[in-house]
């Protein structure tokens, strides 16, 4: 059986989801996870902000803003009376939920909540059409399967045990439905698998079911080589191995979740990228085989602070970095760039949330230096760091000022750390200098 995950594009209106409903329709059993429809989970975010501030009138705009858009997706989605009925009286009570937590007190639980009906609604309908058109189908309830331990990892012998038990007991139907994002946390309460989740939700099944393939519908065709945003002339890249597309997703290629390979890797399991609005594209597969070495893709993270740790103690000494390293692990805040010199260390994070906590304990025994809006651009490819043609990628030295360079930590990634204000030059002059616009 096949994994097949659509994101908020694919279902973000009638057209769309009609579309995908043409391309889950091919008579082959399989699992569909679907994302909230796009901009939902903006919204649903918004909505627990204002709810969290006092902002009642704001957050009560804002569900009735959201209630207008879902009446409609109704009203050009379902033709059968029934269907229509059966999805409005589902919507209603979505919308009376969002109305009466505005008059709740504020707390997590609450957001959460508030942000899982974003995929609760998106796969209602979605069965809704599927209904109509005589699909045999079967609605799977994330919440009944899809679970975190108290580490917040996914409880995969739990994921796998529900799953596998839930699909038999609806044996007879061709395409089961599920809300990708969505998870119950080690309490039993509603949680989820963090911004752009459904992607790991789709691999989590995957791995439970022992699936063919997971395929990940989007709205691009694959993983490009550089970022489309900010790029002109990227183009997508037909293979990467689980290494590669791991370190991609991880350093800011926005299309897959950052933790999308981890549970299909160990079985070998392929993730296939695929294009909604274009499914004669092949898109690019990812499994166990690199093909080619040498840089093939560009990546960047934004809001990355670095920190500078100086100290003439570090002269000759050890045990320097296993005092630094401490203080990061007491804050539980992970490093993902360092580099260092006899002198200094400097390393960099991306949650600064206990920065203040962190520089304070560092400065009783080294100086310290800050900076923020800081990004890393990533050249990602099997074997870069041996490649006769990565040379080509230190000409950028002579366009932007880099802060930090990480090269050989491992054989695939070359990180570079730049004022995020330089991101898209670096980001601009690479595809040139790298991807032989420039010899
Ligand atoms: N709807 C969630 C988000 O916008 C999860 C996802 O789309 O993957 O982050
Ligand atoms: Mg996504």
């Amino acid at each position: 059986m096949k994994v097949l995950k659509f994101g908020g594009t694919s279902v973000g209106s009638v057209k769309n989801m009609l579309h995908v409903k043409e391309v889950v329709d091919d008579g082959q059993p399989k699992v569909v996870v679907l994302s909230a429809m796009s901009g939902t989970t903006n919204m649903l975010i918004a909505i627990a902000d204002s709810i969290q501030y006092s902002e009642t009138n704001k957050a009560i705009e804002s569900i009735n803003r959201l209630h207008e858009t879902y009446s409609e997706t109704i009203e050009g989605l379902l033709i059968n009376q029934s269907l229509s009925i059966k999805a409005k009286a589902y919507v209603n009570e979505v919308f009376n939920f969002l109305l009466q937590s505005t008059y709740k007190s504020y707390s997590h639980l609450l957001r959460n909540e508030i942000l899982a009906q974003g995929e609760l609604l998106s796969t209602f309908l979605f069965t809704c059409l599927l209904e109509q058109e005589n699909i045999k189908v079967a609605l799977l309830p994330a919440l009944d399967f899809m679970r975190i331990d108290k580490t917040k990892e996914p409880d995969f012998f739990y994921i796998k045990k529900h799953l596998q038990a839930l699909m038999e007991t609806k044996s007879r139907s061709d395409i089961y439905i599920t809300q990708g994002f969505i998870c119950l946390d080690e309490n039993g309460q509603v949680s989820n698998l963090q911004r752009g989740g459904s992607d790991y939700t789709a691999t989590l099944i995957g791995a439970a079911i022992n699936a063919k393939e997971v395929q990940i519908w989007t709205d691009i065709d694959g993983m490009h080589n550089n970022d489309p945003r900010y790029v002109e002339y990227t183009s997508p890249i037909s293979n990467l191995s689980y290494d590669e597309a791991a370190e991609l997703a991880y350093f800011g290629a926005k299309i897959l979740h950052p933790q999308t390979v981890t549970p299909v890797r160990q079985d070998s399991i392929p993730v296939r990228l695929k294009n909604t609005m274009c499914p004669e594209a092949y898109g690019t597969l990812i499994d166990a085989n690199a093909f080619e070495s040498g840089i093939k893709a560009i990546a960047a993270k934004d809001n990355i602070t670095a920190i500078k740790i100086k100290s003439a103690r570090m002269l000759q000494a050890h045990g320097f970095l296993k005092k630094v390293f401490d203080v990061f692990e007491t804050y539980e805040t992970a490093i993902d760039m360092i580099t260092t010199s006899e002198v200094a260390v400097s390393l960099t994070i991306d949650d600064d949330s206990s920065l203040d906590m962190i520089v304070k304990e560092l400065e009783k025994f080294a100086v310290i230096e800050v900076d923020k809006n800081q990004s890393i651009v990533c050249l990602v490819g099997h074997s870069i760091v041996h490649h006769e043609d990565t040379f080509k990628l230190f000409q950028v030295l002579k366009d932007v000022k880099i802060r930090m360079i990480s090269y050989g930590g491992s054989n695939n990634n070359i990180s570079l750390l730049v004022p995020t204000s330089e991101k898209v030059t670096t980001l601009k002059n690479l595809q040139r200098y790298v991807f032989k616009l420039v010899s």
